[in-house]
């Protein structure tokens, strides 16, 4: 029967089948879903598809992360909707606050322009504590240390076809590193210094970009400018071990010592993207073309006629035939892929 449900135990063992086949049966995969009780229900709607399309032939645990307490009647609601470990963590205080060196009046005339220039979220701290959490610190939380690869999920959004195969599995035969569905454009408004911040990282460790880096996709002029493009973040499948790496951390950590997170918007969205760009081959990427996903206004939908009969979604919709969309120019870098 497929509905197997493995016991805890073989969950968390990452051992690999026979010598010399790199058939991968298990992986130490989880879920990471950073959220606040008042979402709970949005989180349901969520989390009932991701288990009706796959995770209730796998029971991949789930860690749910909140910069508050949890409520008891959010833990009791999620119980409900899974038979898989669940485990609820805080987010550590200095990971949720506003650095020393960070200038609160800077910040505050930054906010002010942004809501004059009605950018979303331009006067929310909260959302800028909660990118630079999502930029640098949600792999070092102590919930996650047991694991290899992680999938962010977020309230309110659909997964409308079935998965069939394990992405987990699938990640770690190929060695990928990131894996992504939407790729988008930022708002300029959000990030204008932080491609500038990112070249004079890359000047001062040049020995951590990677030879055959994929930078091409996020500058159209040589590497003067950002062109915009970024992985949508709300989907992603990663390994820990790229973002604990010491390239990563010292990316993100230069980056917030500008300050940018929070005198700008910087999301976590572009700072991944960028430092896969600088760090990663395109063969450690993948577009999970199959995996249909919504969030608010857009979606990926494959239109493959096999892959329909089991979505619930028009391909004619799918993001990644619009002019917004950077993912056919990721397809078409270079690359043996
Ligand atoms: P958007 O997708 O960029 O519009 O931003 P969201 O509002 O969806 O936030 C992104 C993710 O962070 C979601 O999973 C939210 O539940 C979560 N999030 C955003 N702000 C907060 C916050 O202040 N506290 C907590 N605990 N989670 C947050
Ligand atoms: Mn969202």
């Amino acid at each position: 029967p497929t509905d197997e449900v493995p016991v805890e135990e073989d969950l968390r063992s990452s051992d690999t089948a026979a010598p010399g086949n790199n058939t991968i049966t298990k992986v130490k995969g989880v879920f990471v879903v950073l959220v606040r009780n008042r979402e709970l229900h949005d989180l349901r709607w969520s989390l009932r598809q991701l288990e009706d399309r796959f995770n209730h032939k796998h029971n991949y645990p789930y860690v749910f992360l909140n910069d508050k307490p949890f409520s008891e009647e959010f833990k009791r609601t999620i119980s409900w909707i899974t038979k898989a470990p669940v485990s609820f963590g805080l987010v550590p205080r200095e990971h949720w606050s506003l650095p020393d060196w960070v200038d609160r009046y800077h910040m505050l005339e930054g906010m002010n322009d942004m809501v004059k220039n009605q950018v979303i979220y331009g006067a929310s701290l909260s959302y800028r504590h909660m990118c630079r959490f999502n930029s640098g610190f949600f792999f070092q939380h102590p919930l996650l240390d047991e694991y290899e690869y992680y999938w962010r999920v977020e309230p309110d959004v659909q997964f409308t076809c079935d998965i069939d195969y394990d992405p987990f599995v699938y990640m770690k035969e190929r060695d990928l590193k990131y894996g992504f569905t939407i790729s988008l454009k930022e708002f300029p408004e959000t990030v204008p210094t932080l491609w500038d911040t990112t070249r004079k990282f890359m000047s001062k460790y040049p020995e951590y970009v990677e030879p055959q880096n994929t930078l091409d996709w996020v500058t159209n002029d040589g590497g003067k400018t950002y062109n915009m493009c970024h992985f949508w973040s709300n989907f992603e499948i990663g390994k820990l071990d790229f973002f604990r790496s010491e390239r990563y951390l010292k990316y993100f950590d230069y980056l917030d010592q500008e300050g940018g997170f929070f005198y700008e918007r910087w999301g976590d969205a572009p700072v991944h993207s960028l430092a896969v760009a600088m760090f990663l081959r395109k063969e450690e990427v993948h577009w999970f073309q199959d995996i249909g996903y919504v969030h608010t206004v857009s979606q990926n939908c494959p239109s493959d006629p096999e892959m329909q009969k089991k979505c619930h979604c028009d391909p004619k919709k799918s993001v990644d035939r619009t002019r917004h969309s950077c993912t056919l120019q990721w397809t078409q870098l270079p690359g043996n892929v």
